[in-house]
């Protein structure tokens, strides 16, 4: 009998969903670059639903036409090879669907140039790591729309569910999915680093189970979220009797989706320094060895009494998730940009359940959503916002004084404040620019632009 779909890469992701569908009743053919990962997980996981197959010839012939392969590996040259390999093989009709972080310009393109040869293609995000994989995913799916059909029911099948409600949408043709998914990433990297510098204030004043006790309670709040979820865990894992977390070196490294958020916060002119100071704060990390070096000639080491109050911190962080989501959403807005018509309440709606940045804060920023597309007027969300402040602000003053960084933090408090601002100094910034570059300015009191001779 011919498999219903086929898994091609057979890494911690492949794996992963590859058992998620058998246990959803599906018949699976899977096909790895490097054959022995393909034997060794099938000898593991021998079943009558997985067939392993060990070249592209047999492993496309042995699934039912119109053909699914999900292909599941590194983004970028890899994921052109596989298919150029794949188009030897595949007919008319059938779909090839790249789940990886790829980039959405080349899901664009890969979207038209198999348009052509009449094959159907799909750019997938998909979010939720390995357990998301084995046993539920957030899922934003583009690309062919008369093919969407033939896939629906299994990226059901293979979706979380939040209150019984599937965890993916369609969001249009071409790489939409994975433009959905890239800013999901950035909004991702915002949550981990403020959570990280919140971690990193209280770490000076209480131990590691303190501060996973702490986040547990929070956890039970607005807070709730996966990502606090996690770090409770890992504050807690021991080895050989130490704190884990003490062992790990403080070096992030990253994969370019966060990186290209900030593309298209660039390219599209929306702010979303939250999401930038993220990217930053992990190039920084990187600068360990030099970082070294410099703290021992900057010695600026000063931690003064802890004066604040758990509450002001727990605020804090409010803040700084829930304007880290803002930003993201905006940049969703932005979608027409690149000519996709992205549904934002659909993206907040799918992300309730599965994917790394699911919370209570997206669950409200979905509810609001549906009532102020423009997000920052909703009265739920100014209230939160005017409510928390005064303590986003003590938290802040302290960390200066502290001088602990706060990179994430202090540029989430920087856009809310440009953003509520009537009035910000751009006048001077106008005049600057037709000062030294006769860029000329415009006026409040005429319409039309107008140059001076300052000097
Ligand atoms: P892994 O690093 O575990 O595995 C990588 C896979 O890519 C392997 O099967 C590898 O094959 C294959 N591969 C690499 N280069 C090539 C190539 N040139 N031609 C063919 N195959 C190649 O990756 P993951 O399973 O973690 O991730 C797979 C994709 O899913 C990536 O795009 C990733 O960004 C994305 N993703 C990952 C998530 C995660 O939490 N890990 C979450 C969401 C998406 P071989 O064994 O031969 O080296």
């Amino acid at each position: 009998m011919l498999a219903d779909i086929g898994i091609f890469g057979l890494g911690t992701m492949g794996e992963n969903l590859c058992l998620n569908l058998v246990e959803k009743g599906y018949k699976v053919s899977i096909y790895n670059r490097t054959e022995e990962k393909t034997r060794k997980f099938y000898e593991k996981n021998r079943s009558s639903a997985i067939i392993p197959t060990y070249n592209l010839k047999d492993f496309v012939e042995s699934i039912k036409k119109p053909r699914k392969v999900i292909l599941l590996i590194k983004a970028g040259d890899p994921v052109d090879e596989a298919i150029n390999h794949l188009l030897k093989h595949v007919e008319k009709n059938d779909i090839i669907i790249d789940a990886g972080n790829s980039h959405f310009k080349d899901s664009d393109r890969r979207y038209s140039e198999l348009k052509k040869v009449g094959v159907n293609f799909f750019g997938i995000g998909i979010s939720g790591g390995v357990e998301g994989a084995r046993k539920g995913l957030s899922i934003m799916a583009g690309g062919s729309k008369e093919a969407f059909d033939e896939i629906k029911e299994i990226l059901e099948k293979i979706s979380a569910k939040y209150n019984g409600e599937p965890c993916f949408s369609y969001f249009g043709e071409g790489g939409s999915g994975h433009f959905v998914k890239i800013i999901h990433n950035g909004i991702e990297y915002a949550l981990i680093e403020s959570i990280s510098e919140i971690f990193f204030l209280l770490s000076k004043f209480f131990d590691h189970e303190k501060i996973s006790e702490i986040f547990n309670e929070w956890n039970k709040s607005i807070l709730s979220s996966f990502l606090l979820s996690a770090t409770v865990n890992i504050l807690r894992k021991k080895e050989n009797g130490k704190f884990l977390i003490d062992y790990i070196l403080d070096k992030a490294e990253q994969k370019g989706t966060g990186k290209w958020s900030v593309e298209i916060s660039l390219e599209t002119g929306i702010p979303a320094p939250a999401i930038a100071a993220a990217v930053f704060s992990r190039y920084i990390s990187m600068m360990k060895e030099s970082r070294v070096k410099y703290s021992k000639l900057y010695n600026l080491s000063k931690i003064t009494n802890f004066s604040l109050d758990l509450e002001d911190i727990k605020k804090t962080l409010l803040v700084s998730i829930l304007l880290s989501y803002i930003q993201g959403i905006y940049l969703l807005k932005g979608s027409s940009f690149y000519n996709y018509k992205i549904n934002v309440s659909e993206a907040l709606r799918i992300w309730r359940a599965g994917c790394i940045i699911r919370g209570e804060i997206l669950n409200l920023l979905y509810k609001e959503y549906l009532n102020y597309e423009d997000i920052l007027l909703s009265n739920n969300i100014k209230n939160i916002l005017l409510e928390s402040f005064q303590s986003f602000l003590k938290t802040l003053s302290f960390a200066f004084n502290n001088h602990l960084p706060f990179n994430v933090i202090s540029a989430n408090y920087n856009y809310f404040i440009m953003v509520i601002n009537e009035k910000l100094p751009a006048n001077l910034t106008q005049a600057l620019r037709d000062y030294f570059g006769a860029h000329g300015y415009k006026r409040i009191d005429k319409e039309g632009y107008f140059h001076t001779e300052w000097y």
